[in-house]
C-alpha cells in the first residue's frame, strides 16, 4: 500500500531510519550531474536528483512466461554441477528453486528466499541471505535493514519495487552465520539463472559476504568498494550491507559514494 510522504517520514523515525532524502536542483542553478550533485546533509548523507529509471524495459520479454531465455538448469539436489542447457522462464526456476534441496540450510529452511521486483529490471541487487524474518516472509531485505536499503535506492530515485532483489543464498543460514562456500557453490546456478532472466543493466552487491562470494576473493569489502567489477558480463559495485550501516552509520557516506558510482555506471551503459 502506498502510503503519504509524512507517514513515511514518521513510519521511518519510528524505526530508527533516517531518511535519505531526494534533493532536486533549484531552478535557474544549471543542469545536475551526478558528480555535482545537489548536495543536501541527511543524516550525513548528501542527498542527490531523481533519476528517471525506466520500471520496464521494452526489449525484454514478459518475465512472467516461460519463453526464450536458455539458462543452466540443474536439478534440486545437484546445486548447479551438472548444469545442462535448457529453457527456462521464471515459473519454472521458482519451482526449482522451492523444492532445492543442493545445500544442507534446507533442512532448517522455513521457506525458500527467492527474490521479489521487477523481472526486467536495470538494476540487481544482491545481497547475503535471508535471516530471521526474510526466512519467516519469503521475502529479502525486510525490517529495518530493509527499509534502509529502500532508503539507499530511493537516494537514486530508484524505488525498490523497479529493482529486483535477491541473495547468494535463498536459504538462512542457521542462527545467521556466515555462508558457508560450498552452500555458496551450491547455491550460485539459481542466482545466474535469475541473472539470466532478469538481464540487468547494472548489479550493487550489499555487503561483504556477497561481494566476496561473487567476486571469488578474500579481498576486503573497503578494498572492493570505489571500483566497477564484472559479473557474468555485467558491471558490479559494492556497497554496505545496510544492516552494517544501521550499526554504524557513520558509514553512510561512503556508501552514498558507492551509489554514485553505481549511478553513473548505469548511465555509461544506457
Ligand atoms: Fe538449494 Fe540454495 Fe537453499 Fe542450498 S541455499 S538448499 S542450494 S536453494
Amino acid at each position: 500500500m502506498e502510503v503519504d510522504e509524512n507517514t513515511r517520514l514518521l513510519y521511518l523515525e519510528s524505526m530508527g531510519i533516517q531518511a535519505w532524502q531526494l534533493r532536486l536542483q533549484p531552478p535557474g542553478m544549471g543542469a545536475v550531474d551526478d558528480g555535482e550533485a545537489a548536495l543536501s546533509a541527511v543524516d550525513g548523507v548528501p542527498a542527490i536528483f531523481a533519476l528517471a529509471v525506466s520500471a520496464e524495459k521494452s526489449d525484454m520479454p514478459d518475465a512472467t512466461s516461460a519463453e526464450g531465455n536458455i539458462v543452466d538448469a540443474h536439478s534440486p539436489t545437484d546445486g548447479g554441477k551438472n548444469a545442462a542447457k535448457v529453457m527456462m522462464g521464471w515459473d519454472e526456476l521458482q519451482a526449482l528453486v522451492a523444492s532445492c534441496t543442493a545445500c544442507p540450510l534446507h533442512q532448517t529452511r522455513t521457506q525458500t528466499v527467492f527474490g521479489v521486483g521487477n523481472r526486467s529490471a536495470d538494476w540487481m541487487v544482491i545481497g547475503e541471505a535471508p535471516g530471521e524474518q526474510e526466512d519467516l516472509q519469503g521475502e529479502p531485505f525486510v525490517g529495518r535493514a530493509g527499509l534502509l536499503l529502500n532508503e539507499m535506492l530511493r537516494s537514486i530515485g530508484l524505488a525498490r519495487e523497479q529493482a529486483f532483489i535477491a541473495n547468494i543464498l535463498k536459504c538462512r543460514p542457521p542462527k545467521n552465520r556466515d555462508p558457508q562456500v560450498d552452500e555458496a557453490s551450491a547455491c550460485e546456478g539459481h542466482l545466474k539463472q535469475q541473472l539470466a532472466l532478469v538481464k540487468p543493466k547494472i548489479i550493487l552487491a550489499v555487503g561483504r559476504i556477497a561481494a566476496q562470494n561473487l567476486l571469488k576473493t578474500t579481498t576486503p569489502i573497503g578494498k572492493l568498494r570505489g571500483l566497477v567489477h564484472d559479473y557474468q558480463g555485467v558491471p558490479l559495485v559494492v556497497t554496505y550491507h545496510p544492516a552494517y550501516l544501521l550499526r554504524s552509520p557513520l558509514e553512510k557516506r561512503r556508501a552514498f559514494d558507492d551509489l554514485r558510482l553505481a549511478l553513473h555506471t548505469y548511465r555509461k551503459t544506457i
